[in-house]
Formats: structure tokens, sequence, C-alpha cells
């Protein structure tokens, strides 16, 4: 059998938005996941938009096609293209889940929610041609004893990360802006896979650098934990996201980063308690989030913040705010967004009830477009000052304040040079990712995330502090500082 599986690319190829290097940084790993589940003998091409020309002019026995809200149009539309060539078309992803009707339509068959468990079964049904309509994941959700991911068919060449791996699925929490609640209904939405199965997959993996895609690495506290032991000599550097709170509690952040934890993607979102309410984020309720940024950066860790405006509590000195502080705690990398109320979410239920939904032109949910009702911005002053956010954080004199920050030389020039080629050299990105060098640039990404050696002044402070307010400890390691 003739398979093909296609990433197309999002709406923002075409936008002067584009930046081709942060599409080319991770494969298709969901794709490359079900291929798993495709026989041997079975012939299957897979293919990224976003890092090579779409051939679609073949005649396969069936396509697959993952879809997002900002890639919808483009995936119905090669969709029907199959489709009026008579070739069976099967749809898939976050935004199918969360507008199955709309998907419905573009399809022969659609799967609604995370596909492990249903794959197989539409296989057999595809064989029998007896195919349904609907694959809807609700129970046995599990990623653990799965076949190994099909990695021979990325175009690894093609990546500035190709060792991309997921360990779980979903989060343990429900921020209402989130896809999440939304994707993994009817069934858990959280699993993770275990610490044996992980190690046999990052053994599968050449190289030095590892970037986990997880939600939330540090979720499941046991499983990070073990993971991290395990991994110890490994001589691994890697990358992931996890919560403000995983960081400050305990000692698990310490033992990611002995491992090789060098840079994560941490959800601050928004300063205001009250848009943490609006949002049910409230795992970030009354934390103190300089803590979390001096912890990490104690621990060489590298910080990328995530942070959210358009939440109704914003006013408009919001924007200067979250810059300032950014560049105050040395974040390294900034990821700015306007709220986007995705359908499905429990936010974009409570908006559209409110009659607050203006637009339902999914290319324009890309987070950089106000598609609601605002309260207390006008949607120019949300869109000018979300521009400005980046610009302002990406300025040299920022990028130079917020890097030599840092006390140990070692972590400034880290600092400086992250930032600065992540940002600031896109028309060299563009040449290396036309001449095809990609793959030459791993080496200097791992140089870039080798260990910074770590002080103890996070945790002399935090004693100091918390003995006088008579708060005791479980952390170990700092019971031992103090
Ligand atoms: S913590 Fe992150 S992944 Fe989890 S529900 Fe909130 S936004 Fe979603």
């Amino acid at each position: 059998m003739k398979v093909k599986l296609i990433l197309p690319s999002l709406t923002e190829s075409k936008s002067v938005f584009w930046r081709p290097i942060k599409y080319s940084l991770f494969p298709p790993l969901g794709l490359a996941t079900l291929a798993s589940y495709l026989n041997e003998s079975d012939e299957i091409d897979l293919q990224d938009q976003h890092v090579e020309k779409l051939e679609i002019s073949d005649q396969p026995d069936l396509v697959i096609i993952q879809v997002y809200i900002t890639n919808a149009k483009r995936a119905y539309s090669i969709a029907k293209q199959y489709r009026d060539r008579g070739v069976f078309v099967a749809l898939g992803g976050l935004h199918v889940t969360s507008l199955p009707e709309e998907a419905d339509k573009y399809a022969d068959t659609i799967f609604i929610g995370p596909a492990e468990q249903t794959f197989p079964q539409f296989l057999e049904d595809f064989k029998r041609k007896e195919t349904k309509k609907r694959y809807i994941s609700t129970i046995g959700r599990t990623i653990q004893n799965q076949p190994p991911i099909r990695r021979d068919l990325i175009k690894r060449e093609k990546y500035l990360v190709p060792n991309s791996i997921v360990i779980s699925r979903g989060c343990p929490h429900h921020c209402n802006f989130c896809y999440k609640d939304a994707f993994f209904a009817g069934g858990k939405s959280f699993y993770t896979q275990r610490v044996d199965e992980i190690l046999t997959e990052i053994s599968r993996l050449e190289g030095k650098h590892l970037y986990f895609l997880d939600d939330h690495l540090l979720g499941n506290k046991k499983l990070a934990s073990e993971l991290f032991e395990s991994m110890r000599g490994m001589n691994r550097v890697f990358q992931g996201a996890a919560t403000v709170k995983s960081i400050l509690e305990g000692d698990l952040i310490e033992k990611a980063a002995e491992t090789g934890l060098r840079s994560l993607f941490v959800g601050f979102e928004t300063f205001s308690p009250e848009n943490l309410r609006q949002s049910n984020k409230r795992q970030n309720l009354k934390l103190d989030y300089e803590r979390a940024a001096q912890r990490l950066h104690d621990l060489g860790i590298m910080i990328n913040g995530s942070f959210v405006f358009g939440l109704d509590n914003d006013d408009k000195d919001v924007f200067k705010r979250t810059v300032d502080w950014g560049v105050e705690n040395a974040i390294t990398t900034a990821t700015y967004h306007i709220l986007t109320p995705y359908p499905g979410t429990r936010l974009y239920g409570q908006m559209k009830k409110e009659g607050r939904i203006l637009t339902q032109d999914w290319d324009l949910y890309d987070t950089r477009h106000v598609v609601y009702k605002t309260k207390s911005l006008s949607s120019t002053e949300l869109e000018n000052g979300y521009r400005w956010a980046y610009k302002e954080f990406y300025k040299w004199s920022n990028i130079l304040e917020a890097s030599f920050s840092h006390d140990q030389f070692k972590h400034q020039m880290k600092h400086l040079f992250y930032t600065g080629g992540w940002k600031k050299f896109e028309s060299l990105w563009n040449i290396i990712i036309n001449v095809g060098g990609l793959k030459k640039m791993l080496p200097l990404l791992e140089l870039l995330l080798s260990k910074v050696e770590y002080k103890n002044s996070y945790t002399q402070k935090a004693v100091i502090k918390h003995s006088a307010e008579g708060v005791k400890f479980e952390n170990s390691k700092i019971e031992l500082t103090a």
C-alpha cells in the first residue's frame, strides 16, 4: 500500500512574519509516530511543507494530513485535490478535534483526539474497505508499548533540531485558553511513557542534543526524577518546557540540570492574579516569578519565557512591564502571544456566549491578530503593543543588558549568542537553509547548550528567607546548603 503523510505549512509561510528557521526546527513527529503502525512493506512518503516543496500529483492509496488551525485552509485544499482524484483522505490533529463538523466535509475519515489508539483499528477497517467516518479516541489511551517511531522517514538534514522526542501526552493542568482539554476530552488528559522505553528511544538518537516537546516535562515528578537519574552519564544536553511551580518545588530542576537540561520554555503568561484566575492558570498564582528565573540562572538553564497579552485585566502598560521584567530578569528569549480563543477551548466557549468572537477566519488565529472584542485595551493598542514588545525585547541594547547581567562570562556569552543567533541573523539562517547546511549547525547549538557551573546563591538566599518565615524545606539540597 502507498501511504502519503502530509504536514501542510501554516498560513504564516505567506506572511511578512514568516521566519523559515522557526519552522525548520522540529520534524513532524506525530506523523512519524502514526507511520510506525503501518506495515514494513508499505511505501510511505512523509512530507513537511515547511521544509520542502509539496508533491501532490501522485496517486497513493491513502493520504493522512495533520491539521492545525492556521494550516486548515491549506490542508482542506490538499485534501480536496486528492479526493477529486479518488484518493482516500484522512484528517487528524488539533483543529480537526476542535471542529469535526468542518473537517468532515473535506475527508473520508477524521481522527478525533490523539490517534495512537484508533489508528490501528482504522488501518484494519481500511484494508477491509469498511472505514468509519470518524475515529474517536476515548478510553484506553496510552503511549506505552508502542512500536518504534519511524524516524527513518524524517529528513533529518532539513531540521535544526532533528532529535525531538515526546515522553508524555497532555499536561496535568487546565488553562482555559489551551487546546489540551478539548483535544483530550473523553479520556485521560495526561499520561506518560515508561522510563525504559524513553531510554531506548533516546539511544536511537545520534548526537548529544535532545529536545523534549512535552507540554510539561516535569509534570510527572516520579517519572521525571527516575528519568534524570537514569540519564546521568549519558552526556546529553536537552531542552524542554515546564511550569513555574515545578521550577520552584523540590529539587527536580536540579536533577534535570545535572543531567543536561540547558534551556526551558516557561509559561509565565501574565503577572496579574486576576488574569491568572480568568485563565484558570491557578498553578501560577502567588508564585514568585523572579525566584523561578533566578533559580534557573543559578543552574545555568536558559529561559524561554512565554507571555500572553490581551487578557481582560491588561492595561496599556502591560507591554512595557512585561518587556522590562524579561530584560531585568535576564530571560534568554521571549515568546509573546496575543490571546487567542481557539475553537473548542473554554475561552472560546465563554467569548462566543458573550458575543465577543469577531471572526472565524482561522488564518487570523495565529496569536498575532486580535480576533475577539477586547475589554481594557483596544484591538489596535493590543496589536501595536504586541509588535512593540517583540521589537523592544530583541533590541541589541536589551539583549546586551540581559546577557551581561549573568555573573559568569560563559553564561553571558551563551545568552548573547543564543538570543542574537535566534533573532538577529535571519538572512544568514535563510542562506544556511537554502544551501542545506542546517545539519552542520547542530554542533554549534550543542556548544551553546554546554554546561555553566552554577553557584548556590539561589539556594542560600531561599534558605535564609524561608528559615526566617519558619518554612521547612523538603529539598535536601537546600537543607545541606543551610
Ligand atoms: S500548563 Fe500549558 S499545556 Fe498545560 S493546560 Fe496550561 S497552557 Fe496547556
